[in-house]
């Protein structure tokens, strides 16, 4: 007893400790909020050149730390029992699907190949935690890809042989990166360990995110190991056990391709990776199959290599022009390449600009934010002319009411999110830099990513200034735009699914 008395003093005092980091990181994220937000006033506030730099060092030290305090308030919360699984019918081939669009941009930000394997075997429904099987994979498929600089990334997902009423899921995160030294293959699974001292300084990282997954996979009664030979790669795999269900039902129903109608190729041209992410999901629904380039050099190797149908090519890229890859895919050698359909999509869709992309080769031009329906059409056949702006409403309803009955509430919810952390991110550069190139170039992405979302207002107001000889008062602007985008994301946040179906049927009389 005297041992037993011992483990449980010990095992609580444990507790104590984790419930105190949590409630710790939970407490520090706030004033570390007011330290960003007062950088953030000070970089607007006419600094000198050097000056500037240093608040910007500030402002990015300080998003760091953010994302290290997320990972412990994480990890400490499972420590201390405060996190509960959930057990609830979900289908695993789904669920997995579900993420390509996110596991496909963050390959095409780097430049690296995605496949994405779900065995058809897989039963439809489960019971169990389907956000901690995202959690998982996110996690080892995003170190994956930041411990490889070329190559691919392959998440696997098998059906392995189980007792009657069970599935045995098996997970397999493959990447050709920089590999893990044998010796440091057991320790990374700890906290805050990472393979060698090196690697702070060259990726960064708390070394949490393993031991995480390690947390959530014990609390399944699931395994998680990894094979790997440095400088080939690494495979991490996991092993996760469900009792069966019955087949979840759809979140909503969804419309495909029609019948008789080719699956197309589709290649998406897009800097913005929420703007991937919301094409991507939509083209993969209607039975499409969707490859991603994140630049204009890098659109013109995936042709290369491919044979698209149709390649969604955005305008205003980080290197290449839009209209000089069109102009390029045109005077290709093999003819069927230089045929393929190229459809642009662009905010400015003047008649002169539409004029000009035709002449470079494009052959249809859908306005931004895109119409879901129009983008489909335009896949095929030249789309009907865009709609007109939305008015000075904050929102754009009807938009958002189709994302939210086209992708489902659980898609939608995460592209709110990525939309509230890189607009943030995107306006601090926007106020932080002093160059009106630069800040153009700032108001043109926040303007694409804001739009589609259906935040209205914010992109109109980013659209004017983005318009305007620079005003001498940019800076003031700033404030201001940032208000508008912190009631704009607050209205998304609010906008529930319900809403969405009463604005899809007004919009329908
Ligand atoms: P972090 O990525 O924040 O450092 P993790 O717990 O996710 O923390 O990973 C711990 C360590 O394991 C990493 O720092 C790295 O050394 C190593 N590691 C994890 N995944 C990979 C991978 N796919 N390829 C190479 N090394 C990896």
């Amino acid at each position: 007893t005297e041992l037993y008395l011992a483990k449980e003093a010990a095992e609580s005092a444990s507790q104590a400790k984790s419930r105190f980091l949590a409630t710790m990181s939970h407490e520090i994220r706030t004033p570390m909020n007011g330290i960003l937000g007062m950088a953030q006033l000070l970089a607007r506030s006419g600094l000198a050149p050097g000056q500037a730099e240093w608040v910007d060092a500030i402002r990015a030290s300080g998003s760091t730390l953010l994302g290290i305090l997320d990972d412990v308030l994480d990890f400490s919360k499972i420590e201390a029992g405060q996190l509960t699984l959930e057990s609830a019918p979900f289908s695993p081939a789904e669920a997995l699907a579900a993420l390509r669009p996110m596991l496909a941009t963050m390959s095409a930000q780097k430049g690296l190949a995605l496949r994405l394997e779900i065995d058809p075997a897989l039963p439809g429904g489960v019971l169990g935690d389907r956000r901690a099987l995202h959690q998982i994979v996110l996690n080892l498929a995003g170190n994956a890809v930041k411990f490889t600089a070329r190559g691919f990334v392959a998440v696997r997902a098998r059906c392995l042989p189980a007792r009657a009423g069970r599935c045995r899921l098996g997970l397999e995160v493959e990447d050709s990166g920089i590999g893990i030294a044998e010796e440091a293959q057991r320790r990374i699974f700890t906290e805050f360990t990472q393979a060698d001292g090196s690697i702070t300084r060259r990726f960064g990282g708390t070394g949490l995110g393993l031991a995480i997954c390690r947390r959530l996979v014990d609390l399944q009664g699931g395994s998680l190991g990894v094979r790997s030979r440095p400088g080939e790669g690494s495979t991490f795999s996991c092993e996760l056990e469900y009792p069966l269900a019955t087949p979840a039902p759809r979140a909503s129903p969804r419309p495909h391709a029609a019948i008789g109608e080719a699956r197309l190729h589709v290649l998406v041209v897009e800097d913005v990776e929420l703007n991937r992410c919301i094409a991507g999901t939509l083209l993969e629904d209607e039975g499409h199959t969707v490859r991603f380039a994140a630049d204009g050099y890098g659109a013109l190797e995936l042709h290369e290599r491919e044979d698209f149908d149709t390649i969604l090519l955005d305008i205003h890229l980080p290197d290449l022009d839009g209209m000089e890859v069109a102009r390029r895919i045109r005077r290709h050698p093999d003819a069927r390449k230089a045929r393929a359909r190229i459809v642009a999509l662009t905010a400015s869709i003047t008649t002169d600009e539409v004029a000009r992309y035709r002449a470079a080769g494009v052959d249809a031009v859908v306005g931004k934010p895109f119409d879901f329906d129009e983008l489909i059409r335009s896949l095929r056949e030249p789309p009907v002319p865009p709609a007109a702006a939305p008015g000075s409403a904050l929102m754009d309803t009807r938009l958002l009411a189709t994302h939210f009955a086209r992708l489902g509430d659980e898609r939608v919810r995460p592209m709110m999110d990525m939309l509230a952390t890189q607009g943030r991110a995107g306006l601090a550069e926007f106020a932080a830099s002093a160059d009106p190139a630069t800040q153009r170039e700032r108001l043109h992405r926040l303007v694409g990513m804001a739009a589609n979302l259906g935040l209205a207002a914010f992109a109109t107001r980013c659209r004017e200034l983005e318009a305007t000889p620079l005003p001498a008062d940019l800076r003031a602007q700033a404030g201001a735009l940032r208000t508008l985008f912190e009631d704009s994301i607050a209205a998304l946040h609010a906008f529930a699914p319900r809403d969405a179906q009463a604005a899809l049927e007004a919009a329908a009389r």
